[in-house]
């Protein structure tokens, strides 16, 4: 009957099925975590929702709460969990080498280490063939910065606007969105405007922007410059894929006054971008130096940079320590990582439910005007939320009560953008159509009832 359908249309969708029970859980509830978290850790750490969700269970795309309640994944803890939650094979790697040996540093042979940097370097195209263990993001792009610094003898770096590249008093300096600045000192870096197609100067026209960082050399530097630093999609920033071409125009004219070109994977890498393994292929570029970190570890806490043995050579200079830098652990979930991405074909995956994602997503836009922009690639997608397309005024508000929303039907995703009004999908690459359209159903669903 009419009435049925119109209740039907009215009803939240539910999570797909998924056959996995959690185990009974008894320990402290939401209340009593939230309060030991307010008492004994920093009054700064970012935290979704008014009231934050206590996460005691995950497996592969979904998050179990305390009362057995399941949420989908839509974030992969912060684009994170590459495989998904505790995914056997990654498992079994931890847990096989925890067995045997958790620690040693560098200092000792071990081939863990070894074994994963040659699987590794064999990831990397051209002549990126050497390999620094760090712990995080932020330490990648702070070993990455030293070494362009060093090696160009100039201590000049560019950076994005909007760009996240770690909050560290060091790569502080290379962010540039004002919610994470901590008033350090720049140290020499420039941020030049992001080629953003969306809400940019320039549009997508990448020769325009270029011409920024060209008209940088000459009138705000010394003709020099150390070094070049971009993400190939600013994840924090919003999900925001650089105008095409853009990094082609740019690594040439970096390179011609010789400075060195760094990636920054840490979102992009492993084939979330589908189709590629780098986000730095879809420009067409092969950089300088690559750091990645996040996805690496399907969580555990590893980075890595990787760069030529010409680069590599100036850290020479020094002996260097990282402790637990190449930690045994560490390495043989990463190599895990790597094999479960190649063998689950994940890539492919990711491009193949990326654009069934992407294609009903747009279809929303039909729907509700408060859907500004809709981009991506593979499972990199962010949705902005703006209150007028023209004037594309950040629906900020809005974007909150979405977004707890969301959460309450089942469907945690990120949130970001200079406005906060971006909602950032970046799943485990594990996501299926069914989850898709499930987070695109909770979507339209919340949206209706705005
Ligand atoms: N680079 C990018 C692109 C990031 O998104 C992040 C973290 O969000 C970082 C670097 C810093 O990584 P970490 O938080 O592991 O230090």
């Amino acid at each position: 009957s009419a009435a049925a359908a119109a209740a039907a249309e009215n009803a939240p969708p539910q999570l797909p099925p998924f056959n996995y029970q959690p185990r009974p859980y008894n320990g402290p509830s939401a209340d009593e975590v939230l309060a030991k978290r307010k008492r004994f850790l920093g009054p700064s750490i970012l935290h979704f929702y008014q009231k934050p969700v206590n996460i005691v269970e995950g497996k592969m795309q979904y998050l179990f709460d305390e009362s057995g309640r399941r949420y989908l994944d839509a974030f992969a803890g912060i684009v994170t969990v590459s495989c998904g939650h505790c995914h056997p094979e990654v498992l079994n790697a931890i847990i096989e080498q925890s067995k045997l040996l958790q620690h040693t540093t560098t200092i000792y042979l071990n081939h863990a280490m070894t074994d994963y940097a040659e699987a590794l370097a064999s990831k990397m195209p051209g002549n990126l063939k050497v390999v620094y263990f760090v712990n995080s993001g932020t330490e990648a792009n702070e070993l990455a910065t030293l070494m362009a610094r060093l090696y160009t003898g100039n201590l000049g770096m560019i950076s994005l606007r909007n760009a996240y590249h770690g909050g560290s008093s060091g790569t502080l300096g290379l962010t540039a969105v004002s919610t994470w600045k901590y008033p350090v000192p720049e140290g020499n870096v420039h941020h030049i405007m992001n080629p953003d197609p969306y809400r940019g100067a320039f549009g997508a026209d990448a020769q325009r922007y270029a011409k920024e960082v060209q008209d940088h050399i000459e009138y705000g530097s010394s003709g020099k410059v150390g070094g070049f630093i971009a993400e190939t999609v600013q994840g924090v920033g919003g999900a925001i894929e650089l105008a095409p071409g853009y990094l082609k125009l740019v690594y040439d004219i970096i390179r011609k006054v010789g400075g060195v070109c760094i990636a920054d994977e840490v979102q992009t890498g492993f084939g979330r971008m589908g189709s590629h393994y780098w986000g730095f292929e879809t420009q067409g570029v092969i950089p300088d130096i690559v750091t990645m970190a996040k996805g690496i570890g399907n969580g555990l806490p590893l980075g890595a940079v990787v760069t030529t043995p010409e680069i590599a050579s100036v850290m020479a200079q020094k002996t260097q320590l990282n402790t637990f830098g190449g930690n045994p652990v560490c390495s043989a979930g990463g190599l895990a990582v790597l094999r479960v991405l190649d063998k689950e074909k994940r890539q492919a995956h990711c491009a193949n439910v990326g654009s069934h994602l992407l294609d009903r997503l747009r279809s929303l836009m039909e729907r509700h005007d408060i859907i500004g922009d809709v981009r991506g690639r593979g499972l990199m997608v962010g949705v902005e939320l703006v209150t007028d397309r023209k004037e594309k005024t950040p629906a900020k508000d809005e974007t909150l009560v979405v977004f707890e929303k969301l959460k309450d039907l089942g469907v945690l995703v990120g949130k970001g953008g200079l406005h906060g009004n971006v909602f950032r999908i970046k799943p485990p690459m594990c996501f299926t159509k069914d989850d898709a359209d499930f987070v695109v159903d909770a979507l339209d669903y919340a949206l209706s009832k705005l």
